[in-house]
C-alpha cells in the first residue's frame, strides 16, 4: 500500500475516554509552533497553571501539567511521596486503584491493600481501619472516580480521613476533574492527578498535577532522591516554577498545551459548577433511557459517577457484537468491561464535551436497533422519549 495521509473516521466518543474533542479545541491544537523557552510561551505556561489551579479548585504553586497521559500524573505523584521503606494504604476497587499499589510496591513501599468490590465505592469505615492498624502510613491513596466500574468515591471524607491520621492524600482525579465536584483546597487534598482526555476534552497525553505545601514539604524531607529524574517534582518545578527564573528541563508538548489551555478556557466560560450539573444531568437523561430499554448500571444509585455509566449485558446479548455493531452503523464508540467485569458490562462515557444531548439520544437509539438485532423487544422511540422528558425539565 502506498504511504497516505492517516483520515481518522467520524466517531462519537461515548466510551472510557478519549472523549469527543471540540472543534476549537483541534484548531488551537493546529497553532504555530514556537519554541518552549519564547518569552511568550513562558507566560502561556503561567496562564495554563492559573487555570489550572481553578480547575482543581486550589492555590497551590506546584500545579502544573505533566508531559505524559494519566498514568505520568500517577507516577509522578506516587515517586515523590513514596522512599522505599515507606508505608502507603492504598483503596482498590477498580482498575487503578491496583495500578497505584503496583507502582508503589516498585517503590519500595510497603503497601496495605484495603478492598471494596468492583462496582462500589471505597468504604471509608475500612479505611479508617486500616489507618488505626497502620499508623506509620505515610500516603493514603484512592481514587475518585473509577472509570473501569463507574463508581464514585468520596474525596472529601477520604481526604478528611487521611489529615486525621496525618496521612497525605493521593487522589486519582483523571475522571473526576471537570466532570465532578472536586475541591482541592477546601478538601485540603495533598497529590492529585488528572487527565485531559476525559471530561476536559482535550487529547490525550498530559497529566494535570498539583501538590500541596504539605506534599511539597514531604518531597524536600525526602532522605533518598526521587528515583525517576523525569517526574521529580523538584527538577520539573524549575521549569513549571516561576515564570522570572525558569530553566530547560524538557521540551514541552507545545501544541498540546494549546489544546489544554483552550480546553481550560472553555471550562471557564461555562463555569465550573455548571459543567457539574451538565454531567450530572446527562447522566439522569441516559438513565432513564437505558432502563426504558431493559438495562440495568452495575452501580447503586448513591455510588455513581455521572460521567461513566457501567451498564450489565442483557442475558443472551453478545456483548462485543453491539459494540461492533453501534461502531459500524452508528460511528459510535462505547467502552467494553475490563478484568472481572470483561464481557459483562458496557462502559457508556458522557465526559466533557461528548456529554450532550444529542449524543445521549444517538446512543439510545443506536443500542435500541442493536439490542433488537439481538432479538430483544425494546423502542428506540420511547427511550428517546424518556431521555428528553429529564432533558427539558
Ligand atoms: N486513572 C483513571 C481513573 C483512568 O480512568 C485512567 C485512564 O483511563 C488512568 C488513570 C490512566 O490514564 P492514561 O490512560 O491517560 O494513562
Amino acid at each position: 500500500m502506498p504511504p497516505a495521509a492517516f483520515r481518522p473516521p467520524n466517531r462519537i466518543l461515548m466510551g472510557p475516554g478519549p472523549s469527543d474533542v471540540p472543534r476549537r479545541v483541534r484548531d488551537a491544537l493546529s497553532r504555530r509552533t514556537i519554541g518552549h523557552l519564547d518569552p511568550e510561551f513562558v507566560s502561556f505556561m503561567d496562564a495554563i497553571k492559573f487555570l489550572l489551579q481553578r480547575a482543581f479548585v486550589c492555590e497551590h504553586a506546584m500545579t502544573m501539567p505533566v508531559s505524559g497521559p494519566g498514568t505520568a500524573g500517577m507516577e509522578a505523584c506516587v515517586v515523590n511521596l513514596l522512599e522505599p521503606g515507606d508505608t502507603i494504604i492504598v483503596c482498590r476497587n477498580g482498575v487503578f486503584g491496583g495500578r497505584i499499589a503496583q507502582m508503589a510496591a516498585r517503590c519500595g513501599a510497603r503497601v496495605v491493600t484495603v478492598d471494596d468490590a468492583w462496582g462500589r465505592a471505597v468504604t471509608p469505615e475500612k479505611v479508617e481501619a486500616a489507618l488505626k492498624a497502620a499508623p506509620e502510613a505515610k500516603v493514603l491513596a484512592f481514587v475518585q472516580a473509577e472509570t473501569s466500574t463507574g463508581a464514585l468515591s468520596c474525596a472529601q471524607t477520604l481526604g478528611r480521613l487521611a489529615r486525621q491520621y496525618e496521612c497525605l492524600s493521593l487522589v486519582d482525579a483523571v475522571t473526576s476533574l471537570g466532570g465532578s465536584e472536586l475541591r482541592v483546597g477546601a478538601w485540603e487534598l495533598d497529590a492529585v492527578y488528572g487527565g485531559t482526555q476525559k471530561c476536559l476534552s482535550a487529547p490525550p497525553g498530559l497529566a494535570p498535577v498539583t501538590f500541596s505545601e504539605r506534599a511539597v514539604e514531604a518531597v524536600r524531607a525526602r532522605s533518598a532522591p526521587v528515583q525517576s529524574w523525569f517526574m521529580d517534582v523538584g527538577l520539573v518545578m524549575g521549569y513549571w516554577g516561576s515564570a522570572s527564573k525558569r530553566s530547560y528541563h524538557h521540551t514541552a508538548p507545545i501544541n498540546a498545551l494549546y489544546g489544554l489551555h483552550e480546553a481550560l478556557l472553555m471550562l471557564e466560560e461555562e463555569g465550573l459548577e455548571s459543567t457539574w450539573d451538565r454531567h450530572r444531568r446527562n447522566h439522569k437523561a441516559l438513565r432513564a433511557g437505558l432502563e426504558v430499554l431493559g438495562l440495568r448500571m452495575i452501580v447503586p444509585r448513591s455510588e455513581r459517577l455521572p460521567q461513566l455509566n457501567a451498564v450489565r449485558v442483557p442475558k443472551g446479548v453478545d456483548e462485543a457484537r453491539v459494540r461492533r455493531r453501534v461502531l459500524a452503523e452508528h460511528n459510535l464508540e462505547i467502552g467494553a468491561g475490563l478484568g472481572d467485569l470483561a464481557g459483562k458490562i458496557w462502559r457508556i462515557g458522557l465526559m466533557g464535551y461528548s456529554s450532550r444531548r444529542e449524543n445521549i439520544l444517538t446512543c439510545l437509539s443506536a443500542l435500541a436497533s442493536a439490542l433488537v438485532a439481538e432479538n430483544m423487544r425494546v423502542s428506540s422511540k420511547e427511550a428517546v422519549m424518556a431521555a428528553m422528558r429529564i432533558l427539558e425539565e
